[in-house]
């Protein structure tokens, strides 16, 4: 990475443009101009002097910033917290640009927010590489807290290091030290040396500035789910000038953050990751200045006072004119009853490289033969000593696309079972072995592996709806044209007009991508659906 894409100079036509966002300062030698864990903070244009970015744990200077250059990542966009300590090394003079005006900066100018945003990936990329910044989680790999709370850092895109107290004794003894017993384990100590005892997702998130909630009395829309769709009608709705809020159980992304490799989704030949993906659509949504607001899980919706009242896991309402549905859809599972005992400690449901820290080069068996399970054979190949793929079917023609089946068939690492399926799992505390059964023959083989991926199919997000609107068999939402007169009269459908195509039975209630009936399962069309929501929202409200 060339450095210049790290540390670019501002021309002087860019710094006078930004001038009229902030305003001049100066800072003596030795003077913080921001502190690990500020929240909402400025970017900094160092005009005479330079300023150093320290790591606060380590104290190692990350990066040096000379006149014409700027501080800023990621979190310069969002409630975040920065992760570093910015310190003049010499008496500065400095630009600070406050982030709301930096918000309204970016919305207004072009070349300058390219160059910036194009900043702050690059610095994101290097900050991964060099794992700066990183929030410190220790845990064992056995305890489910921490596969959960791993889980949410990636998904979500918080820079951490985990040390696994199952192979660090060191690490035990130090948190003994500080009277931290393994009952108290998982630990997170965040960048400003804040210590959490077995804190929950919800906890890490309220202290990472991940959850806070934008006041406003009724939105023009909320968004609900930040997968592909969501994430488009958040982009589209917040470009447009709506004021939108747009919330997530887990994190951005959604089954398409899980995806190691999209081969098929327009304008990446080379493919993308699912999580690159995912942020890259985060920091759109953000440049436009939408809120996401994670975790918050959706428990219920109604229609009250004229709005529409969500209702908040955490106890908040938020009050809408407009909803766009975008919940998609989530993992099947299978039904053992030891089943639950093993999630996280052997048995998963995505492959992405969290995953892989706790597989790579061992043996595992993959269930299903859909896409995802093809993509993630592929992927878990090339890491892992063996790959058993495991069917119910006779083969893989009718269920996934012939890039994958080629692939797979000239892997000698991947050997595909037909007609088998998982029978038991046992393992004390952790997988160990999977039972496998030929459904022609019955015979049963018990399997010495402890890596078991699940890609069952998904089933609709859709129950905080169920009151609400006309759901189909499956439970996926009806929309538009699918809803009969019947249907119509049945849920009270008060207008004269008929539903727009991705309008529910509800008025004003739309819903996109793979929650709703007959959508086609892809990021595209989720996409499509996603943006094209936002006119149907707009035409709702201008009616
Ligand atoms: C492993 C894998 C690989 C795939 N590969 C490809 C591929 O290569 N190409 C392709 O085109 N498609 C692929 N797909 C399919 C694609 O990912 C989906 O079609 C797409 O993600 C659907 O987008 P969505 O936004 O509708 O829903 P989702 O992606 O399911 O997102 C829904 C979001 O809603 C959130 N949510 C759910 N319930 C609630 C609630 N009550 N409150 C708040 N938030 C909630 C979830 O946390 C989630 O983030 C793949 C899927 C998987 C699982």
């Amino acid at each position: 990475m060339a450095v210049t894409d790290l540390h670019p100079h501002l021309r002087a036509e860019h710094i006078e443009q930004m001038s009229a966002f902030g305003h001049r300062l100066g800072i003596a030698q030795g003077e913080y101009l921001l502190r690990s864990g500020e929240k909402a903070h400025s970017l900094f244009v160092i005009l005479e002097g330079t300023v150093g970015i320290f790591d606060d744990t380590t104290q190692e200077r990350i990066t040096t910033h000379q006149p014409t250059e700027f501080t800023g990542n990621m979190t310069a966009l969002s409630d975040r917290r920065f992760e570093y300590n910015a310190v003049a090394l010499t008496d500065v003079v400095v630009l600070q640009v406050p982030q709301l005006r930096l918000k309204e900066l970016i919305s207004q100018t072009q070349e300058l927010s390219e160059l910036l945003l194009r900043t702050f990936l690059v610095r994101r990329v290097s900050e991964v590489e060099n794992k700066y910044g990183s929030i410190k989680l220790f845990g064992s790999r056995y305890c489910p807290a921490v596969f959960r709370l791993k889980e949410f850092f990636s998904k979500n895109h918080v820079q951490y290091v985990w040390v696994d107290l199952e192979k660090d004794a060191t690490s035990e003894r130090i948190l003994q030290e500080f009277g931290v017993g393994v009952e108290e384990t998982p630990v997170v100590i965040t960048n400003d040396h804040k210590i959490f005892k077995t804190p929950s997702v919800e906890e890490i998130a309220a202290e990472l500035g991940l959850s806070s909630l934008q006041d406003a009395s009724v939105f023009d829309v909320v968004v609900v789910g930040a997968g592909p769709a969501g994430l488009a009608a958040s982009v589209y709705a917040a470009s447009e000038g709506l004021q939108v809020a747009t919330i997530d159980a887990l994190g951005p992304g959604g089954q398409a953050g899980t995806s190691s490799k999209i081969e098929n989704y327009l304008g990446f030949p080379l493919g993308i990751s699912g999580s690159e993906l995912a942020s890259q659509a985060y920091l759109q949504a953000q440049k436009f200045g939408c809120h996401i607001s994670i975790p918050h899980e959706v428990k219920s919706l109604r229609f009250e006072g004229n709005v529409f009242q969500l209702s908040l896991a955490s106890g908040h309402t938020l009050k809408s004119s407009t909803v766009i549905a975008a919940t998609g859809a989530a993992y099947r599972k299978l039904s053992f009853p030891n089943l639950a005992m093993y999630e996280g400690r052997g048995v998963y449901y995505a492959a992405t490289p969290m995953e892989l820290q706790l597989v790579r080069g061992k043996e595992v068996i993959i269930v299903g033969g859909g896409n995802s399970a093809g993509q993630a054979a592929v992927f878990l190949s090339a890491h892992s000593s063996k790959v058993h793929l495991v069917i119910r079917g006779h083969d893989l023609r009718n269920s996934m696309s012939s890039y994958l089946i080629r692939r797979l068939e000239h892997d000698p690492n991947v050997t595909l079972y037909t007609h088998t399926e998982v029978t038991a799992l046992a393992g004390d505390g952790y997988l160990a072995q999977v039972e496998l059964t030929d459904r022609l023959s019955q015979q049963k083989t018990w399997k010495d592996i402890s890596n078991l991926f699940l890609f069952l199919g998904a089933q609709p997000c859709s129950a905080w709806l169920r009151s609400m609107t006309c759901l189909d068999e499956k439970g996926f939402v009806v929309t538009g044209r699918d809803l009969t007169q019947d249907t119509l009269a049945r849920y009270q459908w008060p207008l004269q007009r008929l539903p727009q195509s991705l309008e529910t039975c509800v008025p004003g209630l739309f819903a996109v991508g793979d929650m709703r009936s007959g959508s086609v399962k892809r990021v595209a069309s989720a996409v499509g659906e996603g943006s094209m929501a936002v006119s149907q929202v707009h035409a709702f409200l201008t009616a």
